[in-house]
């Protein structure tokens, strides 16, 4: 048996980060930058509105006021687009839109709401300062600034900074390519008929799903009966599409376990009997001509997502460069006693709340590793380390927030 981190530290030793790529904006998203982003032009790019309403010489309106308004003959419009040669000659003013250019001359913007609106000529009730409602060229970036650095994760907003500085492409750590396969000879495609002795496939549906929320692209292959001859042909041919393969299934010790029988001989994949629960076995190492890297994670439901959570999500988080690689705990408080097995890190399904201001556990699952519908109901994982059989109500316990996103 070895512990949970010396497998996790073997993997970890393994991967590494993919190689950089520029990509399309929106490819980019959600990875990790690895250059900076300078801006070659200031932002904005020119001096203009902040709002609708007249473009004025401030000198031009002094004393307006409420009871003695001062009225201006309105020379021109100028919306936001393409700029205009208009000129705001003294004792005039030009209406103005959000967003559009300053015309030269005027100084200052008098906003909608401090006039009568008017369109040949406007009566104006208060003086604005100099350069009021006017955003100045550079005021949010100047030009040569740094706008975004390398490691940067790329968010909504730093999309929205790149594309505003003119950025159609990034260089950035791209999405790690996850090909699942399912492997059982009792496994059918979800939704499909059942005759007896088969079962549905959750694994497949639930490890694509697990591979995505980690910020991977995942191929869903599905399943593959317990035919050694058939499970090597797939994973060789899935190869060329994989930055990391997943299998689940097939790395116990009965008859027909053919993942371990494959991937032995396959490349470097070791096999080891792993202290946890759930999720003893686990095969780990690489194959094929770019030494990818494969799990074959146990086929039991629970433990196959708990390994995920435990093994593959790190890996792939290591691969996009991403920190840190593993979710965030909290401290919780166990609303009643935990149990655990003897020299194992069990992995309990628990709902997390906060109550009266602090976190509190609540298993919602037995520990059996078939317990889907438990595994759905949590979300979270108390962790009671090797060491520890019992954590009595009330009694502090380390949890790991499963988030459940999109991308
Ligand atoms: P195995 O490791 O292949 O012996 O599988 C252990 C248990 O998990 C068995 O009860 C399998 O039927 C079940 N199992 C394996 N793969 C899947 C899967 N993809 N979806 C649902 N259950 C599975
Ligand atoms: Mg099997």
């Amino acid at each position: 048996m070895i512990t949970v981190e010396e497998h996790l530290a073997r993997i970890l030793s393994v991967v590494e980060p993919l190689s950089s790529l520029q990509l399309g904006l929106m490819d980019a998203h959600g990875c990790v930058l690895t250059e900076d982003v300078v801006a070659v032009a200031a932002l904005p790019g020119f001096d203009n509105s902040s709002q609708d309403g007249y473009a004025v010489r401030r000198d031009d309106v002094l004393g307006a006021s409420e009871s003695s308004p001062v009225v201006l003959p309105v020379t021109g419009d100028v919306a936001a687009g393409p700029a205009s040669p208009l000129r705001v000659q003294p004792g005039v003013c030009v209406r103005i839109m959000t967003g559009a250019m300053m015309p030269a001359g005027a100084d200052a913007v008098v906003p909608l709401e401090w006039t009568d609106g008017g369109i040949s000529s406007v009566s104006i009730t208060r003086v604005p300062d100099v350069g009021a409602y006017v955003r100045r060229v550079g005021e949010d970036v100047a030009a040569g600034e740094t706008v975004l650095t390398a490691g940067t994760v790329l968010g909504a907003a730093q999309i929205g900074i790149a594309a505003a500085v003119g950025r159609s492409r990034l260089v950035v750590r791209p999405r790690p390519r996850v090909v699942v396969v399912s492997t059982g000879s009792e496994l059918v495609e979800a939704g499909q008929p059942l005759s007896p002795g088969r079962i549905a496939d959750s694994n497949s549906p639930a490890l694509t799903a697990a591979a995505l929320e980690a910020g991977a692209i995942a191929y869903r292959v599905g399943i593959v009966p317990d035919d050694p001859r058939t499970l090597a042909s797939t994973l060789e041919d899935q190869l060329v599409r994989a930055d990391v393969l997943v299998t689940s299934g097939g790395v116990s010790v009965g008859a027909y376990d053919v993942v371990k029988e494959v991937l032995s001989r396959l490349g470097t994949v070791q096999f080891d009997k792993v202290a946890m629960q759930p999720g003893m076995p686990q095969g780990f190492g690489t194959i094929g001509p770019d030494s990818t890297p494969v799990f074959g994670l146990p086929g039991n439901p629970v433990s196959a997502l708990v390994s995920f959570e435990a093994f593959v999500r790190p890996a792939l988080r290591k691969m996009l460069g991403a920190t840190p690689l593993e979710r965030p705990r909290v401290r919780a408080v166990a609303a009643k006693t935990l149990t655990a097995p003897e020299g194992k890190q069990a992995y309990l399904r628990v709902l997390l709340e906060v109550k009266k201001g602090a976190y509190v556990v609540t298993p919602v699952s037995g520990p059996g590793s078939h317990l889907m519908a438990g595994m759905a109901r949590a979300n979270a994982l108390a962790i009671v380390p090797v060491g520890v059989e019992r954590i009595a109500a009330g009694d502090p316990v380390d949890v790991v927030v499963l988030e459940r996103r999109g991308r």
